[in-house]
């Protein structure tokens, strides 16, 4: 195996595996249990940080500038959970005034006592799980919280005093349901919050939406209704003040995810927990999925990473392409070569691409095709 070098990493991701139970749609590394287990999660990842700083590859900085807590479902740890946390990861590097640190919630799990909790320990941005406004819908979901649910976890975050706060809905969603995505978007605005993420429903084999589908019980949206749902969200935000940053992200002037954003610039990051990835340049690995054979391997060595591997040239390549397609800042002209950009000029002419600055970026039309694209241009590099 080639020689790991050193890097140091300033944004840390933390897996929260914990779900009350398992939504319809989800293949998410979760494990499904009525409470979340705080000390089994804290003493797991007190575990591995050890392995991790006496390997010494992933050197976490002193002074991080980016710690995502993601799930699962973190508010299922409650309000003690952060601070918890912060003790595990040392409280002298989550000292800098920059930090962004970002913790995920659902609606049926935040209270008031929560969002205080969370935020005197440090949390300072929040993403809730939202997905949708429509009863019919959050039961065919199998979410846990209602129509009001959203509301009154906003306007507890808020209360709370955490004002950057993102909201995730999923569109895309079979016919039959007669969702009106127009309604959600209206009420998601009504919402006044500085970010949201729109995911387009994901159907994964292993579910049992995945299973629904190969027995022909449930229809997947066809390509007409997912493309005009995109589109309406782009123009309906687009028209509210939000910045159409990311493929999937709208953010107010000034509340981007900085974490987020680390995985696009293709920057080091360390991840914890059950099925957390890290990644430095040319290296990346992942941990054990499985939440409990994971805290089983970090309670007694600390190593809980299933597998490595190094990114060939090529690898690299295509993934700086793909990353960089998928913002609004796109790829700089100077990086292509010729085939790739008379590839460039014909997404212009389909209305897929525009060139500004020297730089080539999707338009939304682009982004609903971004996969293909990537591999147009991958494929088109010159020798
Ligand atoms: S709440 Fe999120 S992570 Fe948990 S089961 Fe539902 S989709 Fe999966």
């Amino acid at each position: 195996m080639d020689t790991l070098s050193k890097v140091s990493v300033s944004s840390v991701y933390v897996h929260a595996p914990f779900c009350s139970r398992r939504c319809f749609y989800c293949d998410f590394a979760v494990e499904v249990n009525s409470s979340g287990d705080l000390g089994a999660w804290t003493e797991a990842l007190s575990g591995e940080l050890r392995a991790v700083e006496r390997e010494g590859v992933f050197v976490i900085s002193e002074a991080l500038k980016t710690l995502y807590v993601g799930g699962g479902t973190p508010s299922l740890l409650g309000s003690e959970a952060m601070k918890s946390l912060a003790e595990v990861i040392g409280r002298n590097r989550l000292e800098d005034p920059e930090l962004e640190w970002t913790a995920e919630a659902n609606p049926e799990s935040v209270t008031h006592d929560l969002v205080e909790g969370w935020r005197k320990a440090g949390v300072n941005r929040m993403s809730l799980g939202v997905q949708s406004f429509d009863a019919q819908v959050l039961t065919w979901m199998g979410r846990l919280h209602g129509p009001d649910g959203a509301v009154r976890a906003v306007k507890a975050i808020k209360e709370a005093g955490v004002h950057n706060l993102s909201v995730d809905l999923i569109f895309g969603l079979p016919s039959r349901l007669n969702r009106c995505w127009r309604t959600d978007l209206y009420k998601v605005l009504e919402l006044d919050v500085p970010h949201i993420n729109l995911y387009g429903l994901s159907i994964e084999s292993d579910t049992p939406l995945g299973r629904s589908v190969r027995d022909g019980s449930e229809v997947p949206v066809n390509e007409g209704q997912y493309r005009d749902e995109y589109l309406a969200a782009v123009e309906l935000l687009g028209n509210a003040g939000y910045q159409h940053y990311e493929v999937s992200s709208f953010s107010q002037p000034g509340f981007s995810s900085r974490h987020n954003s680390v995985y696009w610039d293709g920057r080091p990051y360390l991840g914890l927990g059950n099925a957390a990835h890290s990644y430095s340049d040319s290296y990346r690995r992942w941990n054990v999925r499985d939440w409990l054979s994971y805290s089983a391997l970090a309670t007694e060595t600390g190593v809980t990473w299933e597998k490595g591997e190094h990114l060939d040239v090529a690898s690299r390549s295509l993934e700086r392409l793909w990353l960089g397609l998928r913002t609004v800042f796109g790829l700089p002209i100077r990086d292509l070569d010729d085939p790739q950009r008379l590839i460039i000029e014909s997404w212009a002419r389909e209305g897929w691409s525009v060139l500004e600055d020297e730089r080539v970026r999707l338009t939304a039309e682009g982004w609903l095709v971004l996969d293909r694209l990537t591999l147009e241009l991958d494929n088109a590099r010159a020798g």
